[in-house]
């Protein structure tokens, strides 16, 4: 007697089966199967094998791995959180102390005498320029960096926050740099 057939129809797939188990062939199966112990026991052995494959490895160990992925996640997170408020947190540092220099610089000039004073302030006008590039590159890096970590509000409240720097910034330099002031 010839069992193969029968055999693959049991292990196969319910897509294969479509193709494979026309109407006769199930009823040729089921013919056989009524006839032949072998292939009757294979048939439910097979059962009992493909049922503990789908339930049994997709429960015990899929939830200790999917605990452990979402832990490392979130530590993942963290560290990258960390290390964003750090690098801003130097920025900001490294940005109020590049703006107290220049504050410092802006009104040495005040007490100098006149003719330094001309050279003092072409030589910072340069510096000026500098600090500004500078910053410029500095928030053009960080931003692009930043960017895609940081949510809309956390942007919105940077940006807020330089705006009014600049200004502080601005009205300073006003202050200081004002001609009545520095012929007094
Ligand atoms: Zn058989």
């Amino acid at each position: 007697m010839n069992h193969q057939p029968y055999l693959d129809w049991m292990i196969a797939t319910t897509e294969e089966l479509n193709e494979m188990l026309t109407p006769e062939n199930q009823i040729a199966l089921h013919e056989h199967l009524s006839q032949c112990n072998s292939c009757q026991e294979l048939g439910e052995a097979w059962r009992v094998v493909e049922l503990e494959m789908q339930s049994a490895p997709m429960q015990s160990p899929a939830q200790g791995f999917k605990q452990r992925w979402q832990a490392r996640l979130e530590t993942n997170q963290k560290q990258k959180q960390q290390k964003q408020s750090y690098s801003l947190l130097g920025f900001l540092i490294l940005g109020a102390f590049l703006m107290l220099a220049a504050l410092i610089a802006l009104a040495l000039p005040m007490i100098k005498s006149p003719i330094l004073f001309l050279w003092t302030w072409i030589y910072q006008l340069v510096q000026y320029y500098l600090y500004i590039e500078f910053f410029r590159l500095l928030l053009l890096s960080i931003f692009q960096t930043v960017i895609d970590v940081i949510p809309m509000a956390g942007l919105i409240l940077i940006i807020g926050f330089f705006s009014q720097l600049s200004v502080i910034w601005i009205v300073a330099m006003r202050l200081t740099t004002s001609p009545w002031r520095v012929r007094s």
